[in-house]
């Protein structure tokens, strides 16, 4: 059995991996070990092999005992002991949750229903490091991989609905926070317009609870994730296009370009997207397209009930579940087709391609 040491477990990502192992039964495949930044010496998370010890994740030689780490500690973390623990002589695999190595040439993004042969490829010669893609990008990606494949995508704009989960839990307590607060305003017998206006100055309150986001996200929108770049877009819009190009590995440069934008829902991304086909394709064709592509997209028809059921965060959050509805040719012509996509971020978002890694390197998938 392999060593395999676990960094960031009790975080967000981290909790929603463990999960999922504990539900698949990953850790019967491993011997494991449980590390921190913080709570060395204290008691580990007992996965059905009795207790543990949590060891310092900053200890580079304990860490070396590990044939494969896994880690969604962040990339703080993976910029101070990943460069480490390479100088020290260590060979072994890392896999990793977050940003920080992406972009590195040694490095593989990893999604395997999408890129399966880049990672084998990469495995065999010899790469060690592979990291799970921007949660946008995943999804984006799990729901529209059949379009690729078919290279029927000359360019993408995406219009992005992203939730609280992907700045982090303390967002995410925040905004059910500013709910909370916003449901004080409520009074019997009040008209909506009376309501609306309690709401919007309770949001303008000084005390309002926005450490988290800086501005209300409840009752309003932020049109802005990550950092400026220098073109203008922002570090999340630069990662639609640069991740998704070096996950496909694609021979022709893809342009993917919009805007990305929070919004008041807990764990799902949500996408509104419009492609230019490289040719004039029948719908059914897409769809089935879409459809046939792995086992978790479903095409959602173009009807309101079934896309008010099926299509929204709600209806998606904590399952495995890639919808992809909305779709049709727009009236721009008929190589551009429009459809909306939503995902769990913190699944195929972020812990379960990481999951799915873990289990090509132990040969389990
Ligand atoms: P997080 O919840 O903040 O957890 C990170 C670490 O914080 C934990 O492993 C833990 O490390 C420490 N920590 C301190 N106080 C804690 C507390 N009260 N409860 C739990 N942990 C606590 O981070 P995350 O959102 O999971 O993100 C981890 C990485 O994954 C980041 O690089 C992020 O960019 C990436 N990622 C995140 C998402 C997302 O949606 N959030 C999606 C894709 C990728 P110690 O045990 O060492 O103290």
């Amino acid at each position: 059995m392999k060593n395999v040491g676990i960094v960031g477990w009790r975080g967000m990502v981290g909790s929603v991996l463990m999960d999922r192992m504990q539900q698949e039964g990953d850790f019967g495949h491993i011997n494991c070990q449980f590390f921190s930044t913080s709570q060395a010496g204290q008691p580990g998370p007992d996965v059905g092999k009795g207790s543990s010890t949590l060891l310092d994740a900053t200890d580079i030689s304990a860490l070396a005992q590990n044939d494969i780490i896994v880690t969604c500690q962040g990339g703080d973390y993976t910029k101070a002991v990943h460069g480490q623990l390479r100088s020290s002589g260590w060979n072994g695999y890392w896999v990793d949750a977050a940003s920080s190595l992406r972009m590195n040439d040694d490095a593989v993004i990893v999604l395997d229903p999408v890129n399966r042969h880049v990672i084998d490829q990469a495995i065999d010669a010899g790469k060690k490091d592979f990291v799970g893609g921007n949660c946008t990008v995943s999804l984006m990606l799990m729901g529209l991989v059949g379009l690729f494949r078919n290279n029927w995508v000359e360019w993408v704009s995406s219009m992005t609905y992203q939730s609280a989960s992907g700045a982090g839990a303390q967002n995410m307590l925040e905004l059910v926070h500013q709910m909370g607060e916003l449901a004080t305003c409520q009074h019997a017998g009040q008209t909506a317009l009376e309501l609306e206006k309690l709401v919007t100055s309770k949001q303008a309150d000084a005390d309002f609870p926005c450490d988290q986001f800086g501005v209300p996200l409840a009752g309003s929108l932020i049109p802005w994730i990550d950092r400026l770049m220098d073109n203008g877009q922002t570090r999340e819009e630069w990662k639609g296009e640069n991740e998704t190009n070096k996950i496909l590995q694609t021979k022709t440069f893809i342009p993917i370009d919009g805007q990305c934008v929070r919004v008041g829902a807990m764990r799902c991304h949500s996408q509104a997207l419009t492609i230019k086909l490289t040719q004039d394709l029948p719908l059914t064709e897409i769809e089935t397209a879409i459809a046939e592509a792995n086992q978790w997209v479903t095409v959602v028809p173009n009807d309101k009930p079934q896309t008010i059921q099926q299509l929204t965060p709600a209806a998606v959050s904590g399952t495995m579940k890639i919808p992809v509805g909305r779709i049709r040719k727009m009236t721009l012509g008929p190589q551009y087709l429009t459809c909306f996509t939503v995902g769990d971020q913190l699944l195929w978002g972020a812990a379960e391609p990481v999951r799915r890694m873990l289990l090509i390197l132990l040969g389990k998938l």
